[in-house]
């Protein structure tokens, strides 16, 4: 636990000036936290299909309604190529938002020299949980996927290969070299609230035979590691800091969760909030829809939206429970994917289900004579083929339904067209007009006060 009050965290410069010589003036401290919410692979086109999605859900003709960070005053476009990638992967995106850096694709913060599958735990560049924590702030880490996953592991880690979640995923090279697997990293970093999936590369799934989770829980008397949702609500609101995995490897999609077992997207930032603010030091949390991206390569957008909502759900609950004057709330996706809203649907049309037609007809058709889904994939594996049995509305209403393709692929891709980034609160005037996803790494060191530089 850090025990730093920060009752005056938001001086001046001037007031600060004034008690020390103009080289040693901080840059204004604007917000005492900052929460950075990342759909992964939530992409412009998903938040338009999710708010339809959740606006028809509550009975609304869809196209209407708003999700909880679309009320946010401030907007940015935002370019999301890594440093060798026209279509980005996550562990450079992830990169560029907590080093200001942009890496190769498939690298989690390492410098623009270091060679694939080699160490990389020198040099590493500085990350925004370093900066916090070195000015006493607390630092959160919350996601749907494992926590080892690229995008949470950007928060505390460094790898030149995002598969090093454990020693046993680490390259000979690289262990060689005396890299440290991202596991490991997590447990000597410096989080104080961590919440997500993925037992298994701090387990079963080691050579070490080590067990993080009660390297973990043996770090002090105030350090506590659970891996059930009952006991994650046991817990005391504040004065613990809880490492809880609850799968062993990603969590459930929200459309199959079971909320004893799992808690949602929702509840984890609720709780890491709760934790977080009663510690009075400010912080800095980062929390992932992990699972976005998981249900598009699938191509079922069914899973992929109500992960969507889940995720807007807990932007929602963050808003409620922070003060707008201190807390700067962004919200963002690190990459796109290949999915559209396409044909010429009526209003209120059921946003997964197949175009209906302008023509008297049932549905509209294509060339062929064969209806199609609103909702479809540029690549992908249920390639669209002229089918003898045309899509029926009840079966690509099912939860199940893989929406179709052009392109045939095992898995669909991202998409590298820009994504949005949403901001409110101390800070947010920053977020405008088209920017690089590094900057979003200024955005953030810029309202905490912290110099990336020092
Ligand atoms: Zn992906």
């Amino acid at each position: 636990m850090k025990a730093i009050f920060l009752t005056a965290a938001l001086l001046s410069a001037s007031a600060l000036s004034a008690c020390t010589s103009q080289a040693e003036v901080k840059p204004e401290r604007k917000a005492k936290n900052v929460i950075l919410f990342i759909g992964d692979g939530m992409g412009v086109s998903t938040v338009t299909a999710a708010r339809i999605f959740a606006g028809q859900s509550k009975g609304l003709a869809g196209e209407e309604y708003e999700l909880s960070f679309e009320k946010f005053d401030n907007l940015a476009l935002i370019k999301t190529y890594n440093l060798d990638a026209q279509v980005p992967d996550s562990a450079g995106t992830a990169s560029a938002m907590n080093t200001g850096i942009k890496t190769q694709i498939g690298k989690i913060n390492v410098t623009q020299a270091d060679n694939f599958g080699g160490c990389a735990d020198r040099k590493a560049p500085v990350k925004i949980a370093d900066l916090a924590d070195a000015a006493g702030l607390s630092i959160g880490i919350v996601s749907t996927a494992r926590i080892t996953h690229a995008t949470p592991a950007a928060v505390y880690g460094h790898a030149a290969a995002r598969g090093f979640e454990s020693d046993a995923d680490v390259s000979k090279n690289a262990r060689d070299a005396g890299c440290t697997d991202l596991a490991a990293q997590l447990i000597a970093s410096k989080a104080d609230y961590v919440l997500g999936g993925g037992t298994a590369p701090f387990t079963a799934g080691r050579n070490d035979g080590r067990d993080l989770t009660a390297e973990w829980a043996a770090k002090s008397p105030d350090h506590a590691y659970v891996s059930k949702a009952s006991d994650l609500r046991a817990l005391p609101s504040a004065g613990k800091d809880v490492l809880g995995l609850f799968t062993k490897s990603h969590m459930a999609f929200e459309a199959d969760r079971d909320n004893s077992r799992e808690p949602s997207i929702k509840e984890m930032t609720q709780r890491a909030i709760d934790n977080l603010s009663a510690r009075d030091t400010g912080y800095f949390l980062m929390v992932e829809g992990g699972r976005i991206d998981h249900a598009h390569h699938g191509t079922n957008a069914y899973r992929a939206l109500t992960d969507t909502v889940a995720f807007a759900d807990a932007v929602e609950a963050a808003v409620k429970s922070t003060d707008p004057s201190e807390t700067l709330i962004l919200v963002t996706a690190d990459h796109s994917h290949v999915f559209t809203i396409a044909g010429y649907p009526k209003r209120g049309n059921p946003i997964l289900g197949l175009v209906d037609s302008a023509a008297g007809k049932a549905f509209a058709y294509d060339k062929d004579g064969n209806p199609y889904t609103t909702l479809g994939y540029h690549n992908g594996p249920n390639i669209r083929k002229p089918v003898s049995e045309p899509l029926t509305q009840a079966q690509v209403l099912k939860p199940d339904y893989r929406q179709q393709t052009a392109v045939a692929m095992n898995a669909e891709t991202h998409a590298g067209e820009d994504v949005a980034l949403y901001a409110t609160g101390p800070g947010s005037e920053a977020v405008r007009g088209v920017m690089d996803q590094t900057e979003i790494f200024d955005v953030i060191t810029g309202a905490l006060g912290l110099t990336p530089n020092e």
